[in-house]
């Protein structure tokens, strides 16, 4: 199975090419990204505006080097798959439709594929990873705990009550003028820190039992201390960062130890792996917490290279493979023109039932 990818979902402009062969061998044949980080950088963060017009004009190009590094014809492909949603409308709205043509020009099955559902599955792309799994979702918009049973079948067993962390980490870095996109700025500053144990900052929720998060407080807190602590010297900031992400790294390390327990109490025979995926599972301090946490408990940590965590096309012709190769199974076939971009769409069945069956 060979599958063109597209990911416009935020504010990468994203083509890839992945084949899966015979004896079950994943290989990545292209992975281009375009980050249109300098376009929004002067906004501190993404425009939906600039970012559905700079779709338009780089997706073409992007998708034309993607199939040539590949050395992939269009006859060569099995499907086009492509971010359907959740997202920033205007981009889904762009790789949705350019995937739809090419799908259609080239007589092939488009696959819609939900944005999520690419970061929840690229770990199997990279690695021999058997369902069921638990998943530590965090990215720029989610922050959940699903427990991955197989393609298409997700249960959310927690998630941030406010905040994702993603959305901390680039709130964080702007309230103290670091540069966007705020999480690899807060890492590097973090990284610099010469006494990281300096600022105390609270933990929320880790005194509540349970696996929900918070962390609109913690962003909060960095706003106090800052404007205690001003003006900032670049040493403050890389002080403060560092408490900033420890705190992090200790709510989701606490919050993961207590998910791999509740999934172990659903699957006692299965040796239980935790999957992190998601922009901020890029972070090498949250990596190693998690590894350090999961290998205490007994588990294994499955953790994607950082290019394929953050938003990829990779991940997303990834996940078009594995839906055509689980609809094959059952003696099914994938075509999804008629399906619609979405601003909104939870990876979990209870949570679209939970918010109507409008989006
Ligand atoms: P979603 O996947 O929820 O729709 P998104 O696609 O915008 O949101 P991702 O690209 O998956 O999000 O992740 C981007 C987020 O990851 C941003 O909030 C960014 O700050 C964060 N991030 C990226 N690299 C790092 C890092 N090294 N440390 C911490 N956070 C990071
Ligand atoms: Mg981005
Ligand atoms: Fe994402």
């Amino acid at each position: 199975l060979t599958v063109l990818g597209i990911e416009t979902s935020c504010d990468e402009t994203a083509a890839a090419v992945v084949r899966l062969d015979a004896d079950g061998r994943a290989h990545v044949l292209s992975n281009i990204i375009r980050s249109q980080a300098s376009e929004h950088a002067a906004f501190g963060g993404v425009v939906p505006e600039i970012a559905a017009r700079a779709h338009i004009s780089l997706l073409d190009r992007i998708v034309q080097s993607a199939m040539e590094e590949a050395d992939t014809g269009w006859d060569d492909l099995d499907a086009v798959a492509a971010t359907a949603g959740p997202g920033l409308i205007g981009g889904v709205i762009v790789g949705l439709m350019t995937a739809k043509a090419v799908a259609m020009a080239a007589g092939k099955p488009l696959v819609a594929v939900n944005h999520l559902e690419g970061h929840a599955l690229t770990a199997r792309l990279t690695e021999d990873l058997a369902f069921p799994y638990l998943l530590l979702l965090v990215s720029g918009g989610h922050t959940q705990f699903l427990l991955v049973e197989g393609v298409g079948a997700y249960r959310r067993l927690g998630s941030t009550i406010d905040d994702a962390v993603g959305e901390a980490f680039d709130k964080t870095a702007k309230l103290l003028g670091l540069a966007y996109p705020g999480g690899p700025a807060v890492e590097q500053a973090a990284a610099a820190s010469v006494d990281p144990t300096r600022f105390a900052l609270p933990r929320p929720m880790l005194d509540r039992p349970g696996i929900d998060m918070s962390f609109a407080g913690l962003k909060t807190a960095v706003r106090t201390t800052a404007h205690a602590a001003a003006p900032l010297s670049p040493a403050d900031v890389g002080d403060l960062c560092a408490a900033f992400q420890s705190a992090v790294a200790d709510v989701i390390g606490e919050k993961s130890r207590r998910a791999l327990s509740l999934f172990s109490e659903a699957y006692p025979d299965t040796p239980p792996v935790l999957v992190v995926a998601g922009g901020v599972a890029a972070n090498g301090a949250i990596r190693q917490r998690l590894s350090q946490m999961a290998s205490e408990a007994g588990a294994r940590l499955a953790a994607p290279p950082a290019r394929l965590c953050t938003d990829n096309a990779a991940m997303i012709a990834w996940a078009g493979i594995e839906r055509l190769r689980d609809a094959a199974a059952r003696g099914e076939r994938i075509d999804d023109r008629a399906v619609p971009p979405r601003p909104r769409w939870p990876l979990d069945a209870n949570a679209a039932a939970l918010l109507g069956s409008g989006r």
